[in-house]
Order: structure tokens, then C-alpha cells, then sequence
């Protein structure tokens, strides 16, 4: 697609705003009724999906030049795609995120690129990483590990670590405890180890389309050359790029699970059980990746009509996003299966959730403002009186952890992996 597919989208929106907000029949409270983090902090309108169809409107007819506010209007959005889930409740018809991402994939093809963002990418085109690290020491999280090497013997499993598990060593834990949940249940796993590639979800929310192409090429060949039936990961951003991107980038069908998912079924099929009590309070924070944006995806080559020159009708119909058939319950089912755990909601959960901040590369390009949006989230956990926020994504506990230390926030930070480990007995050491 290109930015002037979504010229009639544009013209559509009614600049209503409802995009700002949670659905207001979700609401609960004026304290946790925003839903934006963008024009929270932005405080203008073209901080907002609204705003940014203007912006691109007025880019395309010549009306405006690519300045530097500009370009941060537009890269200074966590891409966590509330605004598509509200905007969806009043004008169904409407793609407010994959516009968004459409305006970005325009500015950095005409060049404008956001500074800050070029290290990254520049480790993802060489390292194949976004964290700046070798790409030999990929797989040095698993080398006190007994598991299989995909590259020389096959499994029927792939655990997918992603580039935050593999070399974040504050959270490389998560991805051990993952293996060994795998291997207690049974399931023949194995790792591509220095071999495994970036998903490359997080740079094509940037706005660089062509590097999701090379990195799903790169993982689909492995794959495949390894003779992997399902692909599982623990990571929310690499769970989106493969269920949700890969299909319609790469041409390619490939059979994705998320830990959690994974962990949900072991259970209810009895092939793991918890044993040990983990007397705890917690709320589980609804990553956008597994969340809103965890749908699958629904292939569509459609036409849009006109009708009496106003109404849009589409043949045949196309499918719509709305959130709602995300990966909300296996997370509450774990957590609620451990003994002593008590589950507390937040106010903003499931399509309505609040983001971490990490998102869209404001965690690399704007990290005030990603610590901004998870103070928000801090503070909404703090209300509900749990101990510890869970979620099920590195890259919401990254933020959520570095803005603990920023706020002196008492809860702690954990993975859900992390808890299910501890009810099995198989939590490895952080
Ligand atoms: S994007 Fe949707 S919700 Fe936002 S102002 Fe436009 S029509 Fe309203
Ligand atoms: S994606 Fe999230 S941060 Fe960006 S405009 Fe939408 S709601 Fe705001």
C-alpha cells in the first residue's frame, strides 16, 4: 500500500478525537480515562491519529514541508494502536494505525529518518539485532543450557528468544525458565541460537518496511531449513511480526504461538501442574503486540464503493481489527491456575489497556517519553494494591523496570513466564 490509499480515510475522519480516550463506556475513572500517550505528552492534536491524518493530507497535496517538528509529530507515537480500537467504535471503517504506519514508511523513504533512530537500524542491518550487540553472542543466554541446535539437529518446536531475551541480561532469566517449562512438559524444542534473526517488527513500526522483509526472509528460511512445525516465543513484538506481518509481507503461513498460550494449553491438557504456592497480589499488564494488536491476520483483496457518493461499502466485505480477539484470556488463566496468586485489574485492560511506552521506537528515539507513558501505567497498577505488575512482552518489562528506578515505584516487575516457573519449580536464577 501507499500513503495515498488511506487518502479517503483521511477525508473521512471527523478530527472527533475520540481516538484520545478509551471508549467512554469503558470508563471508570477521569483519573485512567486517556487513552493516548502521544498527545498526552505531545499536548497538540497533531500528537494524535486525527492530527497525523491531516498531516498526511497536507504532505501529499503540497501544503506542508517536512520539518523537524514535523517528523516528530509523527515518529513520537508509541504505534500502540489504542486510537484504532476507539476510533473503530465510532467509525468502523477505519485503519487510523496502518495510516500511521504508512505516513512513517513515506518519511523515511523520502529520507527523513529520525537521527537518534539510525544506531539501531544500522545493528539491524549488521548485527541483526536492536540492541547494538554481536550477532555471535545471540545465543549465549542458553549456554548453561541442554537444548537442541537447530542448525544441527531438527525439532519440532522453534523457541524464538528475540533480541531483548538474547541480550538483555536483566531478563535473560524469562527466556531460560521458558526452555526448561517447554522440556518439563515434554515438547521437543530446539534454538537457532547465534543463527536467529531480529523479527524485525519493531523497525518496520518505525517505518522501515524493506528490513522486516529482509529479517522474515532470514527467520523463514531457518525455520524451514530445520524442518520447525510451530514457532514459539515469548516476546509480544516477535509474536505480532510473525502472526500478524509476516503472512501479508512475506507471502508465508507459519504456526506462531506465544509462551503464555502455550503454557495455558500444557495446562488444560495436564501436561504441566502447578505445585507450588506463590502467595503474591498482582495485575497483569495487556501487552499491545499480544493485546489489541495480537489478532490474526485475515487476508483481504477487496474493493472499496462508493455508494450515492458518500457511504463506503466494500466487496466483499474487509475484515476489521477491533481489538477484541486478542490474547486476553491464557494470560488471566495462568495466573489465576497458581496457587496463591490473586489477579487485580486495572482499569485500562485488554483492547483498552494503557501502553508501556516502549513501543513504535520511542523506547530507542524519545526515552522521556517512554518513561512518561509507563509512569502512567505504574501509577494504575500502584491503584489496584498489587505487589508486582506481570506482563508478558521484555520490552514492556524493560520500560516498566527502568521507570520503577525513575519513580521509586514499590512494585516489582516480573514476567509471567517468571511466576509460572515458580509454581512448577523451574524458575531460573535472574
Ligand atoms: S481518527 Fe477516528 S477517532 Fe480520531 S479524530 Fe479521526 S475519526 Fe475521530
Ligand atoms: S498509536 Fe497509541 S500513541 Fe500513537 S496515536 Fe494511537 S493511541 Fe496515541
Amino acid at each position: 500500500m501507499a500513503l495515498e490509499d488511506f487518502r479517503a480515510d483521511a477525508l473521512r475522519c471527523t478530527r472527533c478525537t475520540y481516538c484520545r480516550w478509551i471508549p467512554f463506556d469503558h470508563v471508570k475513572s477521569a483519573r485512567f480515562a486517556k487513552g493516548c500517550p502521544s498527545i498526552e505528552y505531545g499536548k497538540f492534536h497533531s500528537y494524535s491519529a486525527g492530527g497525523r491524518y491531516v498531516t498526511a493530507l497536507s504532505l501529499m497535496d503540497g501544503r506542508s514541508r517536512v520539518t523537524d517538528k514535523l517528523r516528530d509529530s509523527v515518529f513520537q507515537c508509541n504505534m500502540c494502536g489504542l486510537c484504532d480500537v476507539s476510533c473503530k467504535i465510532c467509525r468502523y471503517d477505519m485503519e487510523p494505525l496502518a495510516a500511521m504506519r504508512e505516513l512513517r514508511f513515506a518519511l523515511v523513504k523520502q529520507g527523513h529518518e529520525l537521527p537518534q533512530a539510525k544506531p539501531t537500524l544500522e545493528s539491524l542491518r549488521k548485527q541483526f539485532n536492536m540492541l547494538q550487540q554481536p550477532a555471535s553472542e545471540r545465543g549465549q543466554w542458553a549456554r548453561d543450557l541442554q537444548v537442541k541446535d537447530l542448525a544441527v539437529e531438527p525439532a519440532r518446536y522453534a523457541f524464538h528468544a528475540g533480541c531483548r531475551y538474547s541480550f538483555d541480561r536483566d531478563l535473560g532469566h524469562v527466556a531460560r525458565t521458558s526452555i526448561r517449562i517447554l522440556q518439563d512438559a515434554g515438547l521437543d524444542v530446539g534454538i537457532l541460537g547465534a543463527r536467529e534473526s531480529c523479527c524485525g517488527g519493531r523497525a518496520f513500526n518505525m517505518g522501515y518496511r524493506d528490513e522486516l522483509v529482509a529479517r522474515a526472509n532470514q527467520n523463514l528460511r531457518a525455520w524451514r531449513t530445520a524442518g520447525v512445525e510451530t514457532v514459539v516465543t515469548p516476546c509480544s513484538d516477535c509474536y505480532h511480526a510473525f502472526k500478524r506481518i509476516y503472512p501479508p509481507e512475506s507471502g508465508v503461513e507459519v504456526k506462531v504461538v506465544h509462551m503464555v498460550e502455550l503454557i495455558a494449553e500444557l495446562l488444560s491438557k495436564g501436561r504441566l501442574r502447578f505445585g507450588k504456592s506463590v502467595p503474591m497480589r498482582v495485575t497483569y499488564h495487556d501487552p499491545c503486540k499480544l493485546g489489541r494488536q495480537g489478532e490474526p491476520y485475515v487476508p483481504w483483496n477487496g474493493k472499496e464503493k462508493k455508494i450515492f457518493g458518500q457511504a463506503v461499502a466494500y466487496d466483499p466485505p474487509r475484515p476489521r481489527y477491533s481489538g477484541a480477539f486478542g490474547v486476553y484470556g491464557p494470560p488471566r488463566d495462568v495466573l489465576r491456575a497458581i496457587p496463591g496468586v490473586e489477579l487485580l485489574e486495572m482499569e485500562r485492560i485488554r483492547e483498552y489497556a494503557w501502553c508501556c511506552g516502549a513501543g513504535g521506537g520511542v523506547y530507542e528515539s524519545y526515552p522521556e517519553f517512554a518513561r512518561m507513558t509507563a509512569h502512567e501505567r505504574l501509577a494504575e497498577a500502584e491503584a489496584t494494591g498489587a505487589d508486582a505488575l506481570v506482563s508478558a512482552c521484555p520490552w514492556c518489562e524493560r520500560n516498566f523496570v527502568d521507570a520503577t528506578w525513575s519513580s521509586g515505584s514499590r512494585l516489582q516487575v516480573l514476567d509471567i513466564v517468571t511466576l509460572a516457573g515458580r509454581a512448577l519449580g523451574l524458575e531460573e536464577e535472574h
